[in-house]
């Protein structure tokens, strides 16, 4: 019997296990941290073996595939040596996309990716398609295929899931931008980074349709080299025309798919900012090219609600509105959120720097922030790069002091922005925590 280990006890390598599993496939899963109840509960209910704080080798050296949690880098002395026996090592998505007929929409980009992948998802599902959610996001697209019983799933992908995929094929694919992030994880290298995103391409044919913002350099740049792509290409653009995909036109949205286009509001999104112009364009793309018509578009974009932790206002006192964007882990997020907000900033940034540049953001702060509260263990890159470019510079480590000190700072007509552009795990669980701490903050000033 084919054996499959499985390296990662979360939610995608769980859910791997329990489909190999169900294929009848011999299997066994190893986590090098400790797994959650839930996830050990249910390997031990449908009799899968894994061992947990540690990955032995014996166990691990004569699987025949290797399922590789998208968390574990590929530097790790246990992959180096699985790379050099040739045990192939692919992804939970790979791997449950051999087991599934559905069509599917692919979801990538450095950011944007879960607001478009939730957008999508709500028109699709609104209009009554028989459409599933998964990815980066939610219950795993293994665990959802043991049933399989969608005929459309939206995919959020990371970079570190593309890795792993080789026969994987998307009908419609989304690149949303690319700048840099997690480059820790490509040797700080940007074309590792940038080749893995164009990943979500492989595979496909002139019958599939690829949809792309035209004004990310990183992405145009490797588009012109790779002539080989066949792939019927759908622009966005905030600048210009284009043909077909899409376009912003005296504030409305325009998307021409084919004979049909669709016109859409600029000020009727419930999603603000030109970042979310971007997703809604691309959302609206791929529903056309699923053949889903206007008013069902139109429909779902109206009842959309925005997503939790980006650019989410969380109150307003004293004059001075308070926004949860916590979910702005890198540079570039954090260039949008200051071009959603003509006011003056009061902008809480810090955590884990992961090879920030802060050129991209250095104009946008000088002209609107009044004053930077540098949130983090390790303030010292942020002191000096911003150090004498901003009226007030101060460094707190917990966002208490970094929500009171706001607070004393703030005037009438100022915005207070969480927007930290690093990750969150020197003082917090993740960027949720982050953003609920904040919220709990801003619920408990006076
Ligand atoms: P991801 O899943 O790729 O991290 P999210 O939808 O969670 O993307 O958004 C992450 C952060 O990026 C938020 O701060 C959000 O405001 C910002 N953002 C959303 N869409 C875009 C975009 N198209 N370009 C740049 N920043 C964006």
């Amino acid at each position: 019997m084919k054996k499959i280990v499985i390296l990662g006890g979360g939610e995608s390598g769980v859910g791997a296990a329990l489909l190999a599993k169900a294929k009848g496939f011999d299997v066994f899963l190893s986590d090098k941290g400790i797994l959650s109840d839930k996830y050990k509960k249910n390997l031990s209910q449908n009799g899968i073996p894994f061992e947990e704080g540690e990955h032995t080798e014996a166990k691990i050296l004569d699987a025949h595939e290797i399922i590789k949690s998208p968390g574990i880098p590929d530097k790790v002395e246990l992959i180096k040596k699985l790379h050099s026996l040739r045990i192939p090592i692919i992804s939970e998505i790979e791997f449950a996309s051999r087991y599934t007929k559905a069509k599917i929409i692919a979801i990538t980009g450095s950011n944007g990716k879960t607001t478009t992948t939730l957008l999508t998802y709500h028109i699709l599902k609104n209009a009554g398609l028989n459409v599933g959610l998964a990815g980066n996001i939610g219950e795993s697209f293994a665990k959802q295929v043991i049933e399989n019983t969608f005929d459309y799933f939206v995919l959020e992908l990371s970079s570190f899931q593309l890795d792993n995929c080789f026969n994987f094929k998307a009908d419609v694919a989304i690149l949303l931008n690319i700048t840099p992030d997690h480059l820790d994880r490509y040797n700080y290298e940007f074309q590792p980074y940038i080749e893995s995103k164009f990943r979500v391409l492989q595979n496909m044919t002139s019958a599939d349709d690829f949809i792309y913002y035209q004004e990310s350099e990183a992405l145009m740049g490797e588009l012109s080299k790779r002539t080989d792509l066949t792939v019927n290409r759908l622009p966005i653009s905030l600048l210009g025309k284009v043909e077909q995909g899409g376009s912003l036109q005296n504030e409305t949205l325009h998307v021409q798919y084919k004979q049909q286009s669709f016109d859409f509001a600029v000020a009727e999104l419930p999603i603000k900012g030109s970042h979310n112009a971007i997703n809604t364009m691309c959302a609206v793309l791929a529903c056309k090219s699923l053949g889903i018509d206007n008013e069902q578009i139109a429909s779902g974009l109206k009842s959309f609600q925005s997503v939790e932790h980006r650019l989410e206002p969380c109150g307003e006192l004293k004059g001075v509105q308070y926004i949860n964007d916590s979910k702005a882990t890198n540079v570039d997020s954090v260039f949008y959120a200051l071009g959603s907000y003509n006011d003056s900033i009061i902008l809480i940034m810090g955590g884990v720097d992961k090879g920030n540049d802060y050129r991209q953001i250095e104009q946008l702060v000088v002209q609107k922030v009044k004053a930077l509260i540098c949130m983090g263990k390790d303030n010292s890159k942020l002191l000096e790069f911003f150090g004498k470019k901003v009226p007030m510079i101060y460094s707190v480590d917990s966002m208490q002091k970094a929500v009171q000190l706001s607070c004393d700072l703030g005037t009438e007509g100022d915005v207070v922005l969480l927007s930290p552009a690093c990750a969150s795990f020197d003082l917090f669980k993740n960027y949720e925590d982050r953003g609920r701490q904040f919220k709990a903050a801003v619920a408990g000033l006076d």
